[in-house]
Formats: C-alpha cells, sequence, structure tokens
C-alpha cells in the first residue's frame, strides 16, 4: 500500500513548499483554494469551492462495495507574522506566514488524496474536506453552516495536526478532550478621572483594574478544581498617558480556557460576579463582555481507538505515542466533531520552534508519514 509513497512525497514536499510561498490570511484563501482544487483536479476529481467563504471539498468514490463514508479535514489559512525562517521558499507575502504548518497539512491530504484516487482500494468514498480560517475565524463552523454535511454525508471526521515537543513522525491520540474552549473577555471600567495629588476626589479604575486581575487569580486558585484545567490569562491593560492624572477609564482584556463546556460557563459566571463586586466596591460602572469562542475538542472514544489501532498495525506498536496530554490551543475542528464522530491526531513534528513563531517551518520529514497515516484511517474507518 505503500510501495510508492515515497515519490509522492517528494511531490508533495514541493507542493508545500508552493504554499508556504504563498500564504494567506483567513476567507481570502482564494489563491490556496484554486491551488488545492486544481491538484484535485490534476487527480481527476471533481471539487466543490466556495464552501464557507473560501473552503474547499472533493469526493472519492471507493471501489463500490458498502463502507462508510469518511471525511478528511485540513486548513487552509495562514496567520498574521512576519517570517524569520530564512528558508528559500520563504514568504513572498509580508507579514503572512504558514507558522501553523497548515502548508504540510494540505500537502498530506493532497498527496494521499492522489493515491486513493488512483487506486481506490476502500469500500464506502472519502470527502475531503479544505476549510478556511482555522486561526481565529471559525471557517468549520461557517462550513457546517453552509451546508458541509448536508451536501457531503459523513459518518466520521478525522484531523490531524502536526505538533512540536512530540517525536518526529509519531502519531498522538488523546482520549476525550484534547484541545481547549477558549473565549475571550473584556472588561471596561469607568471610574472618575482626577488629579494624582487628590486621589479622593476621584474614582482610581486602574486600581479596580488590579482588584479585578487578582480576584480572577483567585478563582483559579481557590474556586475551581484543581484537576480541572482552567486558565484565565489576562493579556491587555489600557489605561492613562500621564504622570499626574488618574485615567477616567480603563480597557482589560483575555482569555479563558477551560477543557469543558460546563467549566467555562461556571468561569464565566464567577467573573461576571467579581466585575459585579468590584463595581459595588468602588462605587463605578463596569461592563464585562464575553465573546464567542471555539468549543472544547472532544475525540470519541471508539473513532480515535480505532485509528490510533489502523496506524500501529500499519507502522508498528511504536508508530504511537500513548502518553499524551491534552493542549490548552484551541481548534475549530471542535464544530465538526460536535457534529460527527470521530477524532483529532497530533502528528510529531520533533524538535521545531514552536506553532505560530516566526522561524517555524513545517518539517518536509513527516510528510510522508502524514500520507501513510491519512491513507490508513482513511482505509481503515471506510471499512469499519
Ligand atoms: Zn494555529
Ligand atoms: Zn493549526
Amino acid at each position: 500500500m505503500f510501495d510508492d509513497i515515497g515519490m509522492l512525497a517528494r511531490e508533495a514536499t514541493e507542493w508545500r513548499r508552493h504554499l508556504h510561498e504563498n500564504p494567506e490570511l483567513q476567507f481570502v484563501e482564494t489563491d490556496t483554494a484554486a491551488y488545492v482544487a486544481d491538484k484535485l483536479r490534476s487527480f481527476g476529481l471533481e471539487p466543490e469551492t466556495g464552501l464557507g467563504g473560501t473552503g474547499v471539498v472533493a469526493v472519492i468514490e471507493g471501489n463500490g462495495l458498502a463502507g462508510k463514508s469518511i471525511g478528511l479535514r485540513c486548513e487552509l489559512d495562514a496567520l498574521p507574522i512576519e517570517e524569520q525562517t530564512n528558508v528559500s521558499y520563504s514568504s513572498r507575502r509580508s507579514g503572512v506566514m504558514h507558522a501553523c504548518g497548515h502548508d504540510g497539512h494540505m500537502a498530506m491530504l493532497l498527496g494521499a488524496a492522489k493515491k486513493l484516487a488512483a487506486d481506490r482500494e476502500f469500500p464506502g468514498r472519502i470527502v475531503l474536506i479544505f476549510q478556511p480560517a482555522e486561526e481565529f475565524g471559525g471557517g468549520g463552523e461557517k462550513m457546517i453552516a453552509d451546508g458541509l454535511f448536508d451536501r457531503f454525508d459523513c459518518d466520521e471526521v478525522y484531523g490531524i495536526h502536526n505538533m512540536p515537543g512530540i517525536e518526529s513522525g509519531k502519531v498522538a491520540g488523546v482520549s476525550g478532550a484534547v484541545m481547549a474552549a477558549a473565549r475571550a473577555w473584556d472588561l471596561k471600567i469607568e471610574g472618575k478621572g482626577a488629579h494624582a495629588g487628590w486621589p479622593h476626589t476621584g474614582i482610581d479604575s486602574i486600581a479596580v483594574a488590579m482588584d479585578f486581575v487578582s480576584a480572577c487569580n483567585a478563582i483559579v486558585a481557590r474556586e475551581t478544581d484543581p484537576i480541572a484545567a482552567v486558565v484565565i490569562s489576562t493579556t491587555q491593560i489600557h489605561a492613562g498617558n500621564n504622570y499626574n492624572v488618574i485615567p477616567q477609564s480603563v480597557h482589560v482584556g483575555g482569555t479563558i480556557r477551560t477543557l469543558s463546556d460546563a467549566a467555562m460557563a461556571d468561569v464565566i459566571a464567577r467573573m461576571q460576579r467579581v466585575a459585579r463586586g468590584v463595581a459595588i466596591t468602588k462605587g463605578c460602572e463596569v461592563t464585562f463582555d464575553v465573546q464567542s469562542g471555539y468549543p472544547v475538542t472532544v475525540n470519541h472514544g471508539s473513532q480515535l481507538a480505532g485509528a490510533l489501532a489502523a496506524v500501529q498495525s500499519a507502522f508498528g506498536n511504536e508508530a504511537v505515542e500513548t502518553e499524551c496530554d491534552p493542549k490548552m490551543g484551541t481548534e475549530d475542528f471542535s464544530y465538526m466533531l460536535n457534529e460527527k464522530p470521530g477524532a483529532y491526531l497530533f502528528l510529531g513534528s520533533g524538535d521545531v520552534a514552536p506553532l505560530h513563531n516566526p522561524s517555524y517551518d513545517f518539517p518536509d520529514g513527516i510528510i510522508e508519514r502524514g500520507i501513510g497515516v491519512w491513507m490508513t484511517v482513511a482505509k481503515a474507518r471506510t471499512a469499519a
């Protein structure tokens, strides 16, 4: 099954480097989507474009025998980061780069698609899903809203993301919650501006902000189960522009991460209570808002076990990393796993720069294994 994957991986490496040179931000991945669709057409497939904005979907019909319909998903979008890798195929677009490895993910899925479309040695069918705007825009959710699963029925869905720090080429699976839920929050404090020498004539909005941040840190330390992973990070405070003026208003912002949607709802309620509390204590006005955000990415037990068992039987037990913790990053594949059973796997990218770092470059050495893993999961799950 993997005889000529080496040559295919070399071809896919060229695709990866082309995509790396030409990154596009979320929802404007038009050149990327066109490139992907052209490749799919060259494999004899008939891609549909424009789902959820710039999403691309193509179906590979199997050998005609009854089997499942299996969705395989990867991402089109790059990040607003100025590249610092100095590789010969560095981004040609200033301030935009593939720093999350989505270029490599596309190359892996296209490579698998080429081979699967040529052989068709599987029952059922495979639905290739190239989604826009994974990073911030919820492109996966938008594809679902645009009828992804109505138009392309999937019994199960799978995603693969490269992961620095996991041994190169190893596949890791986490049962249950694998990636966190995230919600951005904003606190606007309206105090009363005053001369810094007469603080008693105003209401010190900066002191209110400090109380709020301290109380939020105490929510994590004292009010949530230590076993439950909860993060409240304050990432912005905007106030003041002088030494002798107590500012009238402060804007504080940050993010909440949890590994369960129930914990997220609980933390938001506690932060609302703290916001009301500091307002009453200090006698000022506050507004606390939480933006919508990605839900928890939850792997389904039997699909995860089935995918990992298939990888082990194809590549050996040592090809699978079983000691893997969930990550507090987010993933909008969560929306697809909320609709369909399936799993989100990590593919180790070894000792490379972290994801979203300007020096990160997807390691081409794992493309061959990535193609093989996609083919293995596709063939095992269509026949499951
Ligand atoms: Zn990312
Ligand atoms: Zn990513």
